[in-house]
């Protein structure tokens, strides 16, 4: 199926873009040799190409677009906004309509000790203003050398320099002088990696015990705070066993370290909760969000910041000198105020949670019975698939696929050619749907799914 042919002179667009745009992420000289995929237009789960091809997105764009592409109602409201006020900051004593709304509407969708936001363009300059945010709670208390943070490996906190450094992707520290100083990481909680031999609960409390293995090393009375995405998205869609998030949360209580929930991917309805710790069971301290807030219709990020910290900046801290023009933009809030109205209005956070999450569980982890399929997981709206050369009756003995590249190849070649966008991250294959799709949907993505493996075999 197409729609009618847009405007777009695709060889035309691929010169100049090879010519002059550098993506991010991205090998541009194999990217100049094939061209880039020119992407048109979208409309609820699907995008569609110069060419006319349809394609289901199963990433989202980029983990953002819950409620789907193509919604009007949130096109007029920033149309609206632009005309009434395209701008303007909030550093010197002003504030904007849609800021102040925005900001009283997430601390009424979040939980209870959440009651202040701060306003940021990214989830990248979200976890930035993480960094600075807990050293400075911890400096006005007096405990000046309290600054390290403990992340994990194969955790993604974005490309800043901060947010790279928190980030554990060894690809991205081998480039640019990273980590900065203070930030150290501990191992994924990631049971095909490390469990053999155990249950996943025996496993989530041992890589729970390498954050306070961590903190002795380092000394409790210097680290400052854990940051944790609830489920590792750009690392794989790696879900912990449920022992691992209340065991982390218990240890973070026992140092007094702050616990920063990492909801860039997670908030916003994906895991069936407004955010994925509500999933888990914990209470962080700090979140920070970007992505679902507003769909990705307009750029938007920003930390919610829980009472523990917020009464420390609020009464001793004085200025906080920390902030991005674009804090607060009126035109970004006015969005994410129509999406977060869309998804309260047709209930996308129950539905996942009850219906459409279990239904696509049900159907994506029959996958398991594919040849290539040596594990089929979901939790709510991520799922991934593992893909192994051989199989075996327990998934730490099949042989993995050896080359990152065939399942790049699977996802670009034969899922694209299948119709469908599927992400490839190491020997895993990864869907975060829009939360808009319906049982026939989802039964059409899994659908594709199998037919683009069975193409590879
Ligand atoms: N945190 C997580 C968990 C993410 O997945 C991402 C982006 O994928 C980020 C932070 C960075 O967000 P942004 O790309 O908006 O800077």
């Amino acid at each position: 199926q197409s729609v009618a042919q847009a405007p777009v002179n695709t060889r035309a667009i691929q010169d100049l873009d090879a010519a002059h745009y550098l993506h991010p992420f991205t090998d541009s000289k194999a990217l100049a040799s094939h061209g880039s995929r020119v992407i048109v237009k979208g409309e609820g789960i699907y995008i569609w190409d110069s060419e006319g091809k349809r394609l289901l997105d199963g990433m989202s764009g980029l983990w953002c677009m819950n409620v789907g592409y193509g919604r009007k109602s949130i096109s007029d409201a920033v149309y609206a906004q632009m005309q009434q006020l395209p701008f303007y900051n909030s550093f010197f004593q002003t504030t904007n309509v849609p800021a102040v709304q925005l900001a009283a509407k997430l601390v009424e969708i979040s939980p209870p000790q959440f009651n202040h936001v701060f306003f940021t363009g990214s989830g990248s300059e979200g976890n930035d203003t993480i960094v600075r945010m807990v050293r400075r709670y911890w400096d006005l208390q007096g405990y000046q050398g309290r600054h390290v943070i403990i992340s994990r490996h194969n955790a993604y906190h974005g490309s800043t320099m901060a947010g790279a450094s928190l980030g554990g992707m060894s690809g991205m520290h081998e480039q640019g002088g990273l980590p900065i100083p203070g930030i150290v990481h501990i191992g994924q909680p990631y049971y095909l990696e490390g469990g053999k031999g155990k249950t996943p609960e025996e496993f989530g409390l041992e890589a729970a015990s390498w954050l306070e293995q961590k903190i002795l090393e380092v000394g409790a009375d210097k680290v400052a705070a854990f940051i944790g995405e609830p489920v590792q998205g750009a690392g794989g869609v790696i879900i912990p066993p449920s022992t691992y998030w209340p065991e982390i949360q218990r240890i973070c209580d026992k140092y007094g370290i702050l616990l920063v929930a990492d909801e860039v991917i997670c908030g916003f309805g994906r895991l069936g909760h407004w955010f994925g710790s509500e999933y888990f069971g914990i209470k962080p301290d700090l979140m920070t969000f970007a992505k679902g807030v507003s769909s990705g219709y307009v750029p938007l990020g920003g930390v919610l910041v829980g009472d523990r910290v917020a009464d420390v900046l609020i009464e001793k801290g004085g200025d906080f000198n920390h902030g991005f023009t674009y804090s607060g933009h009126p035109v970004a809030c006015a969005a994410a105020l129509e999406n977060i109205r869309i998804i309260q209005e047709e209930k996308l956070v129950d539905q996942v949670r009850e219906d459409t999450g279990p239904y696509l569980k049900q159907k994506f982890e029959a996958l398991a019975d594919h040849p290539l399929v040596g594990a089929a997981e979901t939790c709510g709206f991520v799922a991934g698939l593992v893909l192994v050369q051989k199989k075996a009756a327990n998934i730490h003995d099949c042989v993995p696929f050896d080359s990152t590249l065939d399942v790049g190849m699977i996802c670009r070649d034969h899922m694209f050619n299948g119709g469908m966008i599927m992400r490839a991250v190491g020997n895993r294959m990864i869907i975060a749907p829009p939360l808009v799709m319906t049982h026939a949907e989802i039964d059409e993505l899994v659908t594709l799914i199998r037919v683009c493996l069975d193409a590879t075999l």
